[in-house]
């Protein structure tokens, strides 16, 4: 039997909600598989925690996640905590203190979903997020706080080791779709330095895979060709904050902010990699037991295949289809059912599947 060891963090908001519903799923394949097993320890971090404790990771934490295979994570933010405090107080440290530098988002219109867009059943793109540096980094300062010659910077950085090795992931990626087709989205018309390195990066790196088809947009004109062209889009490459704006427009247009999952991957498998929805906490919808769980079942399949269990995540997206085709959706896909019961009908389809 293949032991897994999963950390689960839900932290904050619908985070409980949805990881909850991900690890029943995930039980249900478990158990009616019977080629592996989970061992899941819940890690309390939270923005609660943070209040009572004045921390959200305690001291040797890192250490213990270490011990992982996987970090299952579900969002972190609260009202009671400036958002920027939370964000660098957990999910942060994680996927920059294990160098998970690579975010994988891919969007697909699901059966039974209906996109905004017309012409969404052509969406079917992998945004690549460099999850390591760039805008994200944590450089920059402020100074004369409150007068009126006060500035506050906020610096990019960029490394040339950080750049290639995310362009050499994202070819990596592409090679192997059908379509084998990479956009490298940037914003080097008004940034000329560190945004001229990575295109630059990018076509040194394109050498090594001449098989990949590339082309380049800026970062604004991306976002009207997504609306407009979604088909001749596949797999995309931008920074960590360009790509954290394309991919929440991505999950929306393939019908809700709810369904769109990501894996923040260490490749090296050097530390464990974390798997997480793109959504946050949702303080409008959280404890009212309708956060739709359809992302969180999605990155768990994203979990599932990075620990090997390619026929489990298979079983499980398939389980998540048969559910979204039958419309068994939560309010933000215009239906009526709860958290529970999308669950319910995905662990019904596994049980059901595997007699
Ligand atoms: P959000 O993703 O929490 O919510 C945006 C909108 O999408 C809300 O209307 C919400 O109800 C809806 N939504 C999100 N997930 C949904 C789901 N599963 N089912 C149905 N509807 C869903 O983004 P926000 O409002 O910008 O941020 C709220 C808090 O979450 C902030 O504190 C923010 O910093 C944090 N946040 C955390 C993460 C993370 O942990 N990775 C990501 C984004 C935002
Ligand atoms: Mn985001």
């Amino acid at each position: 039997m293949r032991v897994h060891k999963i950390a689960a963090i839900p932290a904050d908001g619908i985070g409980p909600e949805v990881i909850a519903a991900g690890l029943e799923v995930l039980e249900a394949l478990a158990s009616h598989d019977g080629g592996f097993k989970l061992e899941v320890e819940n890690f309390p971090w939270s923005s609660e925690y943070y209040l009572e404790h004045g921390h959200y990771i305690p001291e040797g934490g890192l250490e213990k996640l270490k011990t992982f295979d996987a970090i299952f994570f579900g969002a972190v933010g609260s009202q009671q905590v400036p958002d920027h405090v939370s964000l660098w107080g957990l999910r942060l440290p994680i996927a920059q203190g294990f160098d998970q530098y690579a975010n994988i988002r891919p969007a697909r219109v699901l059966p039974g979903v209906n996109s905004p867009l017309k012409g969404g059943e052509d969406i079917d793109w992998v945004i690549v997020r460099e999850n390591s540096e760039g805008e994200y980094a944590g450089h920059g300062g402020r100074a004369h706080k409150g007068l009126p010659i006060e500035v506050g910077t906020e610096t990019a950085v960029f490394t040339r080791a950080g750049v290639e090795r995310i362009h050499r992931f994202a070819f990596e990626l592409a090679q192997k779709r059908p379509a084998k087709h990479l956009t490298l989205v940037t914003k080097s018309n008004a940034q000329r330095f560190g945004m001229v390195m990575w295109d630059e990066i990018f076509y040194e790196v394109a050498a090594d895979y001449p098989d990949v088809k590339v082309d380049r947009e800026l970062v604004d004109a991306v976002t009207t060709r997504m609306v407009l062209k979604p088909k001749t889009l596949d797999v995309v490459v931008a920074t960590n904050l360009h790509a954290d704006i394309l991919s929440d427009l991505a999950a929306a247009l393939s019908g809700s902010l709810g369904i769109g999952p990501t894996a923040n991957l260490n490749p090296d498998r050097r530390f464990p990699s974390m798997f997480e929805p793109i959504h946050g906490s949702a303080f409008d919808i959280t404890g009212k037991g309708v956060a739709n769980p359809v992302a969180t079942f999605w990155t768990a399949a994203m979990m599932l295949e990075h620990l090997g269990e390619d026929a489990a995540a298979r079983r499980l997206m398939q389980a998540v289809e048969a559910v979204t085709a039958d419309k068994i959706h939560t309010p933000d896909l215009g239906g009526k059912a709860t958290t529970a019961d999308v669950t319910r009908a995905v662990c019904d389809f596994i049980r059901a599947s595997t007699k």
